[in-house]
């Protein structure tokens, strides 16, 4: 989903196998990269007042491989530049008011690497070309490692680069990214819909439906919250403490798994169903202070994200209305705004006209007609 859909990521587990260590290992020489460039360019910086970029950082790579740091040798070189690249794009972002300052990692802290070149990909199989060092030659050479993942769709289009990612569980992923922005459009509708996110519930539409998070994965947020608990107790660094943490990994990575799959399903739902889909800007650090810790668990952005890329994929319109725009206080009916409408108050009738009010279903239907004009409020 990079790079606003001019290109397309497919996802696959790579299969448990002791090999895999090569991946965990270069991971942590990668960290070494990484950091090490992050010094030089806080050093640069101390002492020209700017930053080198990758221009200048990638030549003197090239001289440290030779001299100091021979033993990163062995990693494919772009697999390399691209952390520079990344460093560099990092530092662009943080000019541009984007982010922050690219930091330091810890080792197991780093969990991607790329590869535009120098793999190979067949049925199931990719091909890594590391190198190693030969004694009897005095030189590098060539050790080519297949390692096999479990391919339970094809990829479209021309591939672009893939990526290893190791997940906090510590298995492995293959990330292929293509090429292809081909679209499936729905059949239109004529209908339009105007999305409210909310602490009580998921989504309210402007329709009067409201979809609430599922049963499982409420229940695997308590379940959540208990193995936190269960960790902390433990003494930090016995062989319990390590068990309850590997729990605590899985069961969290069960279920982001479980929310991202509803959350594509729902997605899908809504765009079958409507020409016309609009949301609100999401305010998270404003919606944090109003609704406390809550939010990360519900995870807006990451459906917005979903919603977004899935109406470019079926030729929806998608909105998304000012975050300033007042869409809980007026009346939809009226334009009244009612000032005096709290956090707590679920229902309301508007002291104007008298419509009675469901909270989340009136900011829903201000949504969607923030969209076609501004939300007339009256003084
Ligand atoms: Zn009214």
């Amino acid at each position: 989903m990079q790079n606003k859909h001019t290109c397309r990521t497919y996802k696959y587990k790579i299969r448990n196998h002791r090999k895999n260590k090569k991946f965990g290992n270069m991971m942590d020489d990668l960290a070494d990269v990484h950091n090490h460039f992050v010094r030089l360019e806080q050093r640069y910086y101390r002492i020209y007042g700017k930053y080198a970029g990758r221009y200048k950082l990638q030549p003197h790579l090239t001289k440290l491989l030779q001299t100091t740091k021979k033993h990163w040798a062995w990693i494919p070189r772009d697999t390399l530049d691209a952390v520079i690249i990344r460093i560099d794009t990092a530092y662009q972002r943080m000019f541009d008011g984007l982010g922050g300052r690219p930091k330091k990692k810890r080792k197991g802290k780093y969990r991607s690497a790329k590869f535009q070149s120098g793999y190979k990909l067949e049925n199931g199989r990719v091909r890594i070309s590391f190198k190693s060092w030969n004694a009897s030659k005095q030189k590098l050479v060539f050790d080519r490692i297949w390692f096999s993942f479990h391919q339970h769709r094809d990829w479209n289009g021309t591939v672009k680069y893939i990526q290893i990612l190791r997940d906090s569980v510590g298995e492995y992923w293959l990330y292929i990214v293509t090429d292809d922005t081909s679209t499936e459009p729905f059949a239109a509708t004529g209908e339009s819909v105007g999305i409210d996110f909310g602490l009580k519930t998921f989504l309210t539409l402007s329709n009067g439906e409201k979809i609430d998070s599922p049963e499982f994965l409420k229940q695997s947020l308590s379940k959540l919250r208990s193995a936190n608990k269960s960790v902390s107790r433990k003494q930090k660094g016995s062989n319990n403490w390590y068990r309850a943490v590997l729990e605590l990994v899985q069961l969290y990575r069960k279920v982001a798994n479980q929310r991202l799959d509803w959350q594509w399903k729902i997605a899908t739902k809504l765009c079958r169903k409507f020409d016309t889909l609009v949301t609100e800007t999401l305010n998270i650090e404003g919606m944090k202070r109003l609704w406390g810790r809550k939010v990360s668990d519900l995870s807006f952005s990451q459906f917005v994200t979903i919603l977004e890329y899935k109406c470019f994929k079926h030729n929806r319109t998608f909105h998304k209305i000012g975050q300033w725009t007042s869409t809980t206080k007026p009346c939809s009916d009226c334009g009244h705004s009612n000032k005096n409408l709290s956090l707590s108050d679920r229902q309301w009738i508007c002291s104007e006209c008298g419509s009675h009010h469901d909270r989340d279903i009136n900011a829903a239907i201000n949504i969607l007609r923030a969209a076609c004009y501004p939300v007339v409020e009256q003084m």
